[in-house]
């Protein structure tokens, strides 16, 4: 007999770092959200889209939460009720490694009063030792029954991979009857120039500290079929001169690694040999200039 198709969307709700990106790229296969120990990488909303042969599953990855920390429960919460919208399932991310804190008590409260169905995902799972493991969903479970629901718990590693296939079925499964609602072969709602770009500010943010991150942003100016490859043209866009040139580094050796590393991560998403031209621009202020912003693809949240 044939399955009905499903769809829908998918919100990922969690604090800062708890693998809401990497969980994205897992389910989709492809790398479109960037990741990285530093928090408040994932500038923008994004649309990671998870096609198969019975179902399409439209995952929204929220952004991280800005310090400061006495607002942070109000943010945590805000972030994630512009993410809640009208999707048909939240996907709650924990840090499975730890035991849940604060933001995540913000988090649960808040999606008590939701109407969608909640699935708890406690990630970070390769990081509990066979012999936690029990005491470790007891917790959860408990801290559960205290908040008065009982959301199924999925013990899962993004970065592994252990426990994604069953997370994906149980989603999958409370997804409404629909059809596709994007081609097959669409893996983000982002525009490729937009993925590109942080695909290079993701290695920017790898090899960089403080005094750099935050105020970067990368441009891609051109993407052209250039014979069998693609050629992509950039420039990370700095503040500071001083920034320029921790990003240039000695002899330029920072920016050609930065530039390899992102060609490479570039040909997994394109799918093809890249040919990359990076440049280094100083444009002081670029995150006051809403024009700039806009032009840069940030939306306002
Ligand atoms: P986000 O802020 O919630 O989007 O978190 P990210 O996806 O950017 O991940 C934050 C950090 O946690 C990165 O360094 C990831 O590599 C790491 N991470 C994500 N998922 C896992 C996992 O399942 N296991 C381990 N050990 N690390 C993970
Ligand atoms: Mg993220």
């Amino acid at each position: 007999m044939p399955q009905t198709h499903r769809s829908g969307f998918v919100a990922l709700i969690g604090r800062p770092n708890v693998g809401k990106s990497t969980l994205l790229n897992r389910l989709v296969g492809r790398k479109v959200a960037i990741t990285s120990a530093v928090a408040q990488t994932t500038r923008n909303r994004l649309r990671g889209i998870l096609t198969t042969d019975t179902a399409q599953l439209v995952l929204v990855d929220t952004p991280g939460i800005h310090k400061p920390h006495h607002l942070l429960g109000e943010r945590l919460v805000q972030s994630a009720r512009n993410a809640i919208g009208d999707v048909d399932a939240v996907l709650f991310l924990l840090d499975g490694s730890q035991a849940p804190g604060r933001g995540d008590g913000f988090i649960a409260d808040l999606l008590t009063r939701q109407r969608q169905p909640v699935f708890l995902a406690l990630n970070k799972w390769d990081q509990v030792t066979a012999a936690q493991r029990q005491d470790r969903l007891e917790g959860h479970r408990s801290w559960l029954h205290e908040a008065g629901v009982d959301w199924p718990i999925h013990p899962c590693s993004a970065l592994e991979g252990e426990g994604c296939p069953a997370l994906q079925e149980a989603l999958t499964a409370a997804m409404p009857p629909g059809p596709q609602l994007y081609p097959a072969d669409t893996v983000s709602d982002q525009p490729e120039r937009l993925l590109l770009a942080e695909l290079i500010r993701e290695e920017v943010l790898h090899r960089t500290r403080e005094e750099v991150p935050h105020s970067v942003a990368v441009q891609v100016e051109r993407v052209v079929p250039d014979g069998p490859r693609t050629a992509v043209l950039a420039t990370v866009l700095v503040e500071r001169t001083s920034q320029k040139g921790i990003l240039i580094g000695k002899g330029g050796r920072m920016l050609r690694d930065i530039g390899s590393a992102a060609r490479r991560q570039m040909q997994k998403l394109i799918d093809g040999p890249v040919y990359l031209e990076l440049f280094v621009k100083v444009v002081p202020h670029w995150r006051s200039r809403p024009a700039r912003l806009a032009e840069l693809g940030y939306r306002g949240d």
